[in-house]
């Protein structure tokens, strides 16, 4: 579904992603690991259009997307939360899932010949109704979304992707700041969300969460990928070993 070939990312001297390739399934859920600072966020910012790469490739299909800006990004069907989601000052919970259903309304209008006007609305308000409980959001709908606590503007990033029905997620990590008790819930909406079809890929540095959503995982190391395997194979694979030991080789 996905195809990332051979993509490269430097920030002055420093050389960030290094001919990164890979390839996402439909309804898989790829973990994506590796130490801090190695590069996993800019490949999701490479992905998502938000940061343009040097070189190589990334297809969507048949369709390429590595030069598109964000946006069209989104209406090609893949959708992204942000690490440190940052939201608007002066609009509730509720208003800003709207407004991420509206976006896409209005970028898809006349494409698809989706509804419009007060019947869109009608059913964007149920759908964002239905996103919030998922998530647990639904107490502090009416809240300034800025005054959430980190945990919960984690969440609603993922209910304003899901906005967009999205056939491709992209989470930076998800469960960073989100109780114990709702991460395993959240694995669980994650999990129904894969079987209906979507893709993820899943940044994240908990190997328990990794280990019971995952069926591969690739891990970067300095920019480039070092293993691309089940995620119980990990503890077998020296590269891995050394990347999170800080004993990697690669310049
Ligand atoms: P973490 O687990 O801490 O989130 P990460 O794997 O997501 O780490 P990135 O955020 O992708 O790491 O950063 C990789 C490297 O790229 C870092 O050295 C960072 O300083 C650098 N970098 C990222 N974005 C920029 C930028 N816009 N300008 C300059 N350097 C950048
Ligand atoms: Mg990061």
């Amino acid at each position: 579904l996905l195809s990332v070939n051979g993509i490269s990312k430097a920030f002055g001297g420093n050389q960030v992603l290094k001919s990164v390739t890979f390839d996402l399934q439909k309804g898989e859920i790829l973990g994506l690991l590796g130490p801090n600072g190695s590069g996993k966020s800019t490949l999701l910012n490479a992905i998502s259009g938000f940061t343009a790469v040097d070189s190589g490739t990334v297809t969507v299909g048949d369709k390429r997307i590595d030069k598109m800006p964000p946006h069209k990004i989104i209406s090609a069907g893949i959708a992204r939360t942000f690490q440190l989601p940052a939201m608007p000052a002066k609009m509730t919970v509720m208003e800003v899932v709207m407004t991420a259903g509206t976006r896409h309304h209005g970028l898809w209008d006349g494409l698809l010949s989706l509804p419009s006007g007060r019947q869109a609305e009608k059913e964007d308000h149920q759908k964002a109704s239905g996103l919030l409980e998922t998530l647990l959001l639904t107490k502090v709908r009416d809240l300034p979304a800025a005054a959430l606590s980190g945990g919960q503007k984690k969440l609603l990033g993922i209910a304003c992707a899901l906005m967009g029905d999205p056939a491709i997620l992209m989470l930076d990590e998800p469960m960073a700041g989100v109780h114990p008790n709702l991460r395993q819930e959240l694995a669980e909406t994650l999990k129904t969300l894969s079987r209906t079809g979507i893709s993820l890929i899943i940044i994240e540095h908990d190997m328990h969460f990794i280990k019971s959503l995952c069926e591969r995982c690739i891990v970067l190391d300095r920019g480039h990928i070092v293993a691309s395997c089940h995620p119980d194979e990990l503890s077998k694979n020296q590269d891995v070993v050394d990347a999170y030991l800080g004993r990697g080789s690669r310049a």
